[in-house]
């Protein structure tokens, strides 16, 4: 079944695109506890469904079931590989209208922006590492003349793979696509509150052709069912997607039954650098989409806006015209860009640094309440001036539609003070000199640099922090590294 574009209300039969139980060895199951996990709509506050929740036996039933999938899809061809995930890749193309509604219901996203943007991330990346089967080259390794020596990729086995809420399908493509090109198979966690989307598409496996036990779906929450998969011994290695909280906890605690390999996507304080020769309406522009996408729960936000002083005052007064056009309300709605934030809990969070803002000196402009009136986690986007680099909202990740600006006199002054933070996510830099463009780009430590744009995603761009940021990558040629081992093959020839 396919619905119009922003239709909700007629969608009365909705609840059957909500898959709630386990998908585990190619069926779907319920829990061995009968457990359940309510999933709600944040536009909304109403109950969407209640999804299946794993215990340790379900986890352990799950990671099994990858491992004996192992060998099949391991020596699977690769052009059998590739046609899985193609095919898997055309079935979310044909689904693609259910699937950004679901992601809308189940996020809060605007419609619009999930079809046009999660949708198409995700269903690239699919196609992209489809593309990549049958080119993982190892290397011959010029030793002495008696031998020869050659590099092989081997897929690393097991992968536990955990997923933060806030880009459930496009995480999820990042996750299982590059593992399973691979040869890897996957036990694959959403987070609690968003896994409708990846259960829906888990009806499809089977029929794209992977083999049972190769992608596993399982529901639970993070110290839970979390816990069990990253623990768990059968599993080689665990990628996970989340705050840096609970990503230097990982680290700390998956190794307990054996080493594993690991790779990190945490958080981050972006620095968005405006320099003194930027057109400033488009280096506005460039802010309010670095903070404001996603109603700002988005890890690469462009949260800290440093400004050159000769421009600050402009920028800020045209910042405050530009975010009073910007459109807050129900996702269904085309002209909204900004939909509710995804939990009480996400707006509380946004409420308490808006006040740690206010407490400190920050000149508040314009936002800083919720919404109310109205049922849905909605709030006001906001932003401060006379931010300083000590107070709270410069250090800490908000994760909601907050933008500080920040004012600098100097290129040397505004890297030192970019780059003193726990975090290396990423940034940015608006200017008209490539000089300058180059001085940012060589001086920030982090593991992305956008230059007159921010928040440019492709399948095929390597994207990964650095410091607290993260370890590893995802996308393109690097993210498929982070599923691989290399065997070193040494032969006697003479
Ligand atoms: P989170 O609280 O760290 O949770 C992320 C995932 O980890 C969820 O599935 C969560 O389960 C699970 N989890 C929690 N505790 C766990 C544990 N002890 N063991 C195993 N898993 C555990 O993050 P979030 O609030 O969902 O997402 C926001 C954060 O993600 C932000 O910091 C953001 O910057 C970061 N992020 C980073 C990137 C990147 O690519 N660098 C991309 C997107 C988001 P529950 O289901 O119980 O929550
Ligand atoms: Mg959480």
């Amino acid at each position: 079944m396919r619905f119009l574009y922003f239709r909700p209300r007629l969608l009365f039969s909705s609840s059957s695109l909500f898959q709630t139980k386990l998908f585990i060895n190619g069926a779907f199951l319920t829990s061995s506890k009968a457990q359940t996990i309510p999933v709600l709509n944040p536009a909304t506050e109403t109950l969407l469904a209640e999804v299946q929740e794993a215990t340790s036996e379900d986890v352990d039933l799950a990671v099994r079931s990858a491992k004996n999938a192992l060998p099949i899809w391991s020596s699977a061809s690769p052009s059998t590989r590739a046609n899985c995930l193609f095919k898997l890749s055309e079935i979310m193309t044909t689904e693609a209208d259910n699937l950004a509604w679901i992601e809308a219901q189940n996020t809060g996203k605007p419609y619009k922006i999930a079809r046009r943007n999660d949708l198409s991330g995700a269903i690239n990346m699919f196609k992209y590492y489809a593309g990549y089967a049958d080119k993982l080259h190892g290397q011959t390794i010029p030793i002495s003349s008696d031998f020869l020596c050659f590099t092989k990729p081997e897929p690393v086995g097991v992968c536990g793979q955990i997923l933060p809420w806030n880009f459930p399908l496009s995480g999820l493509a990042a996750k299982i696509a590059p593992a399973l090109i691979a040869g890897c198979t996957v036990v694959l966690k959403p987070a609690e509150l968003t896994p409708l989307s990846a259960l829906y598409l888990a009806k499809f496996f089977n029929e794209a052709g992977f083999p049972a036990g190769a992608i596993n779906i399982i529901n639970g929450y993070g110290n839970n069912t979390g816990e069990c998969l990253i623990k768990h011994p059968l599993v080689n290695k665990v990628s996970f997607t989340g705050s840096t909280d609970v990503g230097l906890h990982i680290m700390k605690n998956c190794h307990v039954n054996g080493l594993k390999k690991v790779s990190l996507e945490l958080g981050g304080k972006s620095p968005l650098i405006v320099l003194d020769d930027a057109d400033v309406d488009f280096a506005v522009k460039q802010a309010q989409g670095g903070n404001f996408y996603n109603s700002g729960q988005i890890c690469i936000a462009g949260s800290r806006v440093f400004v050159q002083e000769s421009i600050y005052e402009t920028f800020v007064k045209k910042s405050i015209e530009a975010i009073q056009k910007r459109v807050v309300g129900d996702p269904f709605d085309k002209k909204t860009e900004l939909g509710p934030l995804m939990s009480e809990k996400q707006r509380s969070r946004y409420l308490y640094y808006v006040k740690k803002g206010v407490d400190e000196g920050a000149k508040l402009l314009v936002g800083g309440k919720k919404i109310d009136g109205k049922k849905g986690f909605f709030v006001e986007p906001t932003i401060f001036a006379n931010v300083s680099d000590e107070m709270t909202i410069a250090k800490e990740e908000i994760f909601g539609p907050v933008m500080s600006i920040l004012k600098f006199k100097t290129i040397e002054e505004v890297l030192r003070r970019a780059n003193q933070t726990q975090y290396g996510l990423a940034g940015g830099v608006i200017t008209k000199s490539l000089e300058k463009a180059l001085e940012v780009v060589n001086g920030l430590k982090c593991g992305t640099v956008w230059v007159n744009c921010y928040g440019v995603f492709e399948s095929n761009a390597p994207f990964g922090g650095v410091k607290n940021s993260g370890v590893g990558k995802e996308h393109g040629e690097a993210g498929i590294k982070e599923y691989l081992d290399w065997k070193t093959v040494i032969i006697k020839q003479k």
